[in-house]
Formats: C-alpha cells, structure tokens, sequence
C-alpha cells in the first residue's frame, strides 16, 4: 500500500540507472565543429587559401583565411544552439509515470521508475516498465507493439501456475504497452532494457526529427540558390577570361562570389527560429510534439475545442438536486465542505431520499476530498469530486462510506457509455450504485425511489425528470443521474435499477476563455465547441463565452443521422456539438477538412487518439490527458487551457513572420550584390569588388543581423489578419516586390557611388573601398526595413536589441577596417574623408524611404 520510500527509489534509480532504452548518443560538439570543416564552400575557401598563399598573395590568403575561421566559428555556434535547443525540447515530452511513493500517489518522470515501484495504471497510460499486477479492475492492455495482437488483451491479477509465453502472461502489464480499458496497479519488477520491450531493442523508438514542410522548402530553395549562383560565376568568369583576366583572380573572384550566394545560414537559421519559438511557447503552456506543427499553426481556419476544463475551469460545485420530486439549492462554494440544502428558499436537513442519493453518488465515484494549505481540494475527476464534497456537506464522507460497504467489482466510465456503475458489499447482501448522463441513466431504471417506499417509473415520470434535466441544464449546470439495485452481479447490476435523481453541478467558464474567443474572431479562426456533454448545458455556456452567434447546436444523435455529405454541407454553420463520443470528432475534422479548413482538435481520452491524428493540428491536455492522446497530438497544453491554443496560434504565425523577414533581407542582399557585379561585367567596368571584399560583405551581414532578424519581437497585428493559406509559402507577391526593389535599388545606389568616386578622380581601391562600405551600409539599414513587410520602420523601430547589438558591433568592425592601417591593404579599405562619408551614408541611406515607399504601395493595394 505504501510502495517505495523516496530514499529507497533514489538508491535503486543510482544502483540499477535510469528506465530508458539505451539511445544513441546525440552528436558531440567536437563532431558538430570537425562536420563544418566537411562543407563543401569552406573547402573551396581553404583551397582558395593555398593557391593564394602558393602563388604570393600572402596578405589575401590571411584575410581569406581569417574570414573562412569566422564562418567556420559562425556556422558552429549557430548548429550547436539549434541541436541544444532541439535536445531542450525533447527532454521537455518526456514520458511520466504515476507510482506510490511513501504512500502517495505522484507522478514522475518515467525514466525513474525502478524495480519495486507500484505502479498505478489507467486508461490511456502507456505503461513504463514490466509489472506483476497486484490489481486489476477490467484492466485491457493493447500489446500489438510487443506481440503483435492487434485485440485488446484482458489482464488479471491472479497466479498463473507453470510457463506461460509473453503472450499468455495475463498477469504481467509489459512496457511500452498501452491501457485501453479499466485500471489496475502493478509492481515493477523489470525496467529499461530489461523489459521484454527492451529486449527486442531493434524497435527504438526514435526520436522524431522530421524536417518541417518549410525546411524542406527552403532546402530546395536553398539548392536553387546554388545552382543559380554557380551559373552565374560561370558567366561572370568566362566574360572575364574573354577580356583577358587573369585565370588565378578569375578563380578567387568566382569562389568568393559563390560563397557570398549560397545561403549557408539559411537551414541553422530557421531551425533556430523553430526552436526559439517552441521555447517561447513552453513559457505560455504549450509544448510542441511536431516541429511541423509550428508553420500549421499560423494558418489555423478552425478550432475545435472540449469544454469540460478547457472552456471551464473544471471546478464542478453541486447547485442543485433533484430527490424524491423535490429540488433542493446547495449553497457554499468551490470544494469547501460547509453549506446548506433549501427547498423553496428554506433550509431543511437532508431527507433519506436526498442523502440515498449522495450515497450513491459517493461510492460509485473515486474521487477523494483532500485538506490543503488553504482549505479543501479534490484529487481525481472533478465532476466526482463535485458530488463528494455535496455529500460531505450532509455529513457523508468518503472514507467512512467507502469503509462500510466496500466496492467489489466495477463498470468504468467510458465517454461512449456516459456512466459508471460500482459494486459494494452492504452487510450480508451486495449494493449497485451508477451516476452518468440522465438520458442514459434512466433508460436502465424501471423504478422510481421515492422518500420512504419506491414505485414504479411510468412514462409520465420519466419525461417530468428529463424536463426537470433540462431546466437545470438551461442554467448552464453539468446534471448527472444516481441510480442504485440491490443484491445483484456486476453483470446484472446496469438492468431494471431505481432512479434515486439529479444533481446539477455549475462548472464556470474560463474568464480567459472569452477573450480569446473574441481574439480568434479578430483572426478570422472560427471556433468550434464539441463536447460529452448536454446540448443545453453546452449552448448555455457557448453563449455565455460568446461563442455562439447565429450557428447551431447539433447532437451526437443527431449527427449519427446525418451522411457525411449532409454533415459536409452543413458544417460551416454548426458552432456547438453535444453529447458526441469520440468516434463524431474524427467525422467533423473530415466534414472540415473537405471544406478546406486547417483543423485544430482538442482532446483527453483515448478514443479521441484518431481524431487528433487525423487533424491538421492534434491538441491534448497535459492534465487530463492520456499518454496515448498525448502521443497522437502535435501539441500539448500544460495548463489544459483553451487560451493557450490561440496563444500557440500567435506564435505559431510570429515565427513564420520571423523566417520571412530573415529571408527578405538575406535573399535581397545576395540580390544586390550580384546584380552589382553582372551590370558592371555587362557594361565591361572594372570590377567594383574584391573577393576579400565580397566575403566580408558575407560574413558581417549574413551573420549577426541575420541570425538577430530571426529573433524579432513578432509585429503587433498579427492576430488581426486573416489565417495565411497553407499552400501559400513565403515568397507572397508583396514579398518578391519588395526584395526586388530592394536589391535593385541597392545595386544601383552602389553603382552609382562607383562610377562617381571614379569620375572624381578617385583610384580604382578608393572607388572599390568606397562601394563595399556602402554596400555594408546598405544592408544594416535594410535590416531595419525588413522588420515587417507591411508595416512602416517608425513603428519602434529600435525593439530588437538583438539587431541593434548586432548592428553596433558590426559598425565597430567596420571602423576598425575603416581606420586601423594594417587592415587597409587586405580589406583594400582607407581612411575616409568627410566628403567620402557623406556621399556615402546619404547614398545608402536612400534605401530606407525607397522600401518604406514600396510598403506603401502595398498596404494602398492591399486596402
Ligand atoms: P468535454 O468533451 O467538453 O470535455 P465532457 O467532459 O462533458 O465534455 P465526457 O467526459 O465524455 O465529456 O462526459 C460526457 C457525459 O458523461 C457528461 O455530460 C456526464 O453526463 C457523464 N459523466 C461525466 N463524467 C462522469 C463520471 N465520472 N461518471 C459518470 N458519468 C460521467
């Protein structure tokens, strides 16, 4: 009963090691370095190196040299934070375990569970490690991962004599098998690759690291990228043979050229951004299982959400009740033990008919009532807990009940069957108690309790309760119905009961439910209520949280008639489903689908697994939960909290805009620079660049201001647009427009301060020297612009520190080659003058208002 001791767990965990199957070794940082060096531009670089050093252009071979350490350095630390953010984010969906502890159930990582943990077992808990059960109420475990048995197997807790196969063993629960039905406890007695699972060790479950459908664009992209660039060397360096160049520069020149277009950033730069925003949304309780997920996210046309605790606060407190044709008003509040029954506004003692009633509620639960710091909390389901703490308030306690008439056998609560039924002993005779949906409750009693005798239930009788149901569920009330038979099987026990009544619970909504309705409103995301409960409970509280306007409330009955041709038709116009069970979820993610919507679906229980699987975005509760929804889901809520959904939205499209902006600046300035170079080789110019120079450029601006780009606080509005089509990638219209007049205006600005510095006399270095500074110029100003693609730069223009650090010490850098003499010769740079900045700086400075106009334009077409 009392399990291990915490000290004695500890020891067994330092002795025995961890409960994981032994995985490969993530890669090292040593690995991560040595794996830059295997790129094939910084080879080209380093070759470029040797035959700059072997052929006595000492001084550039340095500065090459030099440079291709920084990319190495760059490239390194930019890989290492995306795999250390990555590992993060894996250790954070780790499994969990419920075990007894000193006599406390807890709940803790499953890799500390050791041999001799009791193990408590429930529907939808993947099981940790092998066990002996020690009990079992209708527990079923599904072992296809281990045998290959594609039914649900019955486990039991009794000895089997002599040898038994691993499929024959009813008495072990295995690890890494799943429980589809009952509960029971277990003692462990194997863990981590002692476990029959982890002795077919070939099936590791690997940890999924699929590329994102971005990734993998922006891959071929990236490939694209490549191949354009070395087309363009091509020409470039064959237009340069022809007028006589020198192979050797012809060669730097090209490789340099290659280098500067090849966006070797781009995938550690959205990994980092995926990851950065993950990390961001864990802070606002949303852990991501599927990196994908987080593109999906931002293009969300339709939640569907559960009520019960994610709409709700899943504090259920009983307000009435409904015994022996009388309905009595329960005072008090939340789970405190301390109030009064009323009828008609008078107090009066609780009657045998009212506390039968709680009774049977009591035993049939398992919630507990517990002492905390500040008063009283439930453990356990909170519409159980609800009815415990009703019956304490007339002086029935759990334990004392639970006490004199043990429970014996057991029917547990499924989201299909709507009810409960318990078994207990009762002196020399056996008592059924069942609470669950008032529908279904009454369509098993035949008989009507009344205050002192019993009578039979007519149909009269009958349809005055459920108008009795729904009155109390029009008030926004959760209503359960208690029945009870004596002297009977647990087989027997859900036939010809006798209905003892209601009890109707309020469960308040979420205060910060209803902003977030109103958010998703704004967002152009439609929000969907699909629930267990009943349909005028759901509208009352649909209403309340505004969610329901002019759509309609369907049932689970209702929809059963429906085809999926009907359901598809009407889809758009239902806002509240109720009184579903799992299997309708997966038929309106279908209807929504085939109407093109990008579905999020919450849910708990197991069977809502293939609903979740089957939507765009699978949402499971990290309280409520099962192991096996929570494996389904992309997501998980760790506060079970519908608000955190559209948070997880904001995100989800802040970090999308992220990736943008990178990509707009990034792809602009590879623009401009090889525009620059094509014009002047067209137009048979000198060369306005030297490698050196072009490396640079990539170096300082594809770094820092890159990476801190992918970093940006996310723009203010973007809750307030529309959801971006799922098919529409980044490069939108607007996009290309803006990089287009960026990198042309860009390569125009430059060529003109070249050709100026040369019409002044200037030699062809001042005028080289010239151009590079402005070209760098131009791409910190840039940076600035592209922090939104339709937003103007004076909106806060300075609320990325990132960027402005970036930028500062990029600026010192510059300075540094700018002034410092021994750098003038490699970085063909010299010492400015104050007409040298000033024609410089207004030049590149043109680029702001240049975009900003081009924003303009886009916002009046837009409007
Ligand atoms: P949601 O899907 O919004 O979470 P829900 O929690 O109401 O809705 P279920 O948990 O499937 O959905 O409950 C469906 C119905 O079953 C409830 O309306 C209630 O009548 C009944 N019910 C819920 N919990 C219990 C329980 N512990 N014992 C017996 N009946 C229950």
């Amino acid at each position: 009963d009392k399990g291990l001791s915490s000290d004695e767990a500890r020891k067994r965990l330092e002795q025995y090691g961890p409960n994981e199957l032994a995985v490969s070794k993530g890669v090292s940082p040593w690995e991560l370095l040595f794996q830059q060096f295997k790129n094939v531009l910084v080879i080209i670089l380093l070759l470029a190196v040797g035959m700059s050093a072997f052929l006595g252009h000492g001084i550039e071979a340095i500065a090459i040299g030099v440079i291709v350490l920084f990319a190495v350095i760059l490239g390194f630390v930019q890989e290492y934070r995306a795999e250390k953010a990555m590992e993060a984010l894996r250790k954070m969906s780790a499994p969990t375990a419920t075990v007894v502890r000193d006599g406390e159930e807890c709940e803790i990582p499953a890799r500390e569970v050791v041999s001799g943990d009791i193990v408590v077992l429930s529907t939808g808990d993947r099981v940790p490690a092998d066990g002996r059960l020690l009990e079992s109420m209708s527990l079923q475990t599904d072992e296809a991962a281990l045998t290959g048995e594609s039914l649900p197997v019955e486990k039991h807790a009794a000895i089997i004599l002599g040898e038994a196969a691993v499929g024959d063993q009813k008495n072990i629960v295995f690890s890494g098998t799943v429980v589809t039905y009952g509960r029971g406890r277990a003692v462990v007695v194997a863990t981590a690759m002692q476990t029959e699972f982890g002795k077919i060790a070939g099936m590791l479950q690997a940890v999924e690291t699929e590329d994102t459908p971005l990734q993998k664009n922006l891959d071929k992209l990236g490939k694209t990228l490549a191949k354009t660039a070395l087309g363009v060397v091509l020409v470039i360096s064959i237009m340069g043979y022809m007028r006589g160049q020198p192979l050797l520069e012809i060669v730097i020149f090209g490789i340099a050229l290659a280098v500067a277009v090849v966006p070797e950033a781009l995938p550690a730069v959205v990994t980092i951004s995926l990851a950065i925003g993950v990390q961001r949304m864990v802070k606002r309780h949303v852990l991501i299982r599927r990196l994908p997920v987080v593109e999906t996210l931002g293009s969300t046309t339709v939640i569907c959400t559960d009520k019960t605790g994610t709409l709700t606060k899943d504090e259920m407190t009983i307000r009435k009740i409904y015994a022996a044709g009388k309905m009595y008003d329960v005072s008090g509040s939340g789970y405190e033990p301390k109030g009064e029954f009323s009828v008609a506004g008078k107090i009066v003692a609780p009657t045998p008919s009212l506390v039968e009633l709680l009774r049977g509620g009591t035993l049939a639960s398992d919630a507990k009532l517990i002492k905390e710091e500040h008063g009283h909390g439930i453990k356990g389901d909170p519409t159980e807990g609800g009815i415990v703490v009703v019956a304490a308030k007339a002086g029935l306690l759990k334990h004392d009940l639970d006490a004199h008439m043990p429970r014996t056998g057991e029917i547990p609560f499924t989201s299909e069957t709507k009810r409960m039924t318990t078994l207990h002993r009762a002196g020399q005779s056996v008592m059924a108690y069942a609470k669950g949906a008032p529908e279904v409750i009454l369509q098993s009693c035949t008989r009507l309790w009344g205050e002192n005798d019993e009578q039979e239930l007519t149909e009269k009788e009958r349809k005055m309760i459920l108008e009795q149901a729904r009155t109390m569920a029009s008030q926004a009330l959760r209503v359960i119905a208690i029945a009870r038979k004596g002297g009977v099987s647990i087989e027997e026990s859900e036939k010809d009961m006798k209905f003892l009544g209601l009890v109707g619970m309020i469960d308040p909504p979420r205060p910060e439910a209803k902003d977030a309705i109103k958010q998703c409103r704004l967002a152009g995301i439609r929000v969907v209520m699909i629930t267990g409960d009943h349909p005028v409970t759901a509208e009352a509280i649909a209403r309340e949280l505004g969610l329901l306007t002019t759509e309609k409330v369907v049932t689970g009955a209702e929809l059963e008639a429906m085809d999926q041709e009907t359901l598809t038709r009407e889809v758009d116009n239902i806002g509240v489903y109720a009184r579903v069970s799992p299997a309708h979820k997966l038929r309106v993610v279908a209807a929504l689908q085939k109407k093109g919507e990008v579905v999020a679906m919450t849910g708990d229980g197991v069977n809502d697994a293939p609903a979740l699987k089957k939507a765009d975005i699978g949402v499971a509760m990290g309280i409520t939960g099962t192991d096996v929804t929570k494996e389904a889901a992309a997501m998980t809520l760790t506060n079970d909290n519908f608000a955190s959904i559209v948070a997880a939205v904001e995100e989800g499209r802040g970090i999308f805009g992220n990736i943008k902006k990178y990509l707009m600046y990034m792809l602009t300035g590879n623009l401009g620079e090889v525009a620059l170079i094509m014009v002047t080789t067209i137009a048979a110019l000198p060369v306005p660049l030297t490698p050196v120079q072009i490396l640079y450029i990539n170096l300082a601006t594809g770094g820092l201001p890159a990476l801190a780009l992918a970093l940006d606080p996310p723009e203010a509005d973007l809750m307030s647009r529309l959801p971006r089509g799922l098919r529409s990638g980044i490069f939108s219209r607007p996009v290309i427009f803006l990089m287009l007049v960026g990198g042309l205006w860009s390569m125009a600005v430059n060529l003109a301060v070249f050709l100026w510095a040369l019409g002044s006399g200037r030699s062809l270095t001042q005028a080289m020297g010239m151009t590079f500074i402005s070209l760098i110029l131009i791409h910190f100003f840039k940076a600035y612009n592209f922090r939104s693609d339709r937003h103007s730069i004076f909106r806060k223009p300075f609320a990325n520190k990132w960027l402005n650090y970036a930028i500062l010490w990029e600026i010192l850098l510059l300075l540094a080659i700018i002034y410092v003499p021994f750098l003038h010769e490699p970085f063909g740079t010299f010492a400015l003058s104050r007409t040298d900045w000033l024609v410089i700086v207004l030049a590149a400075l043109t680029v702001m208002p240049i975009l900003e106009i081009a924003k303009l334009m886009i916002r009046r077409t837009q409007a």
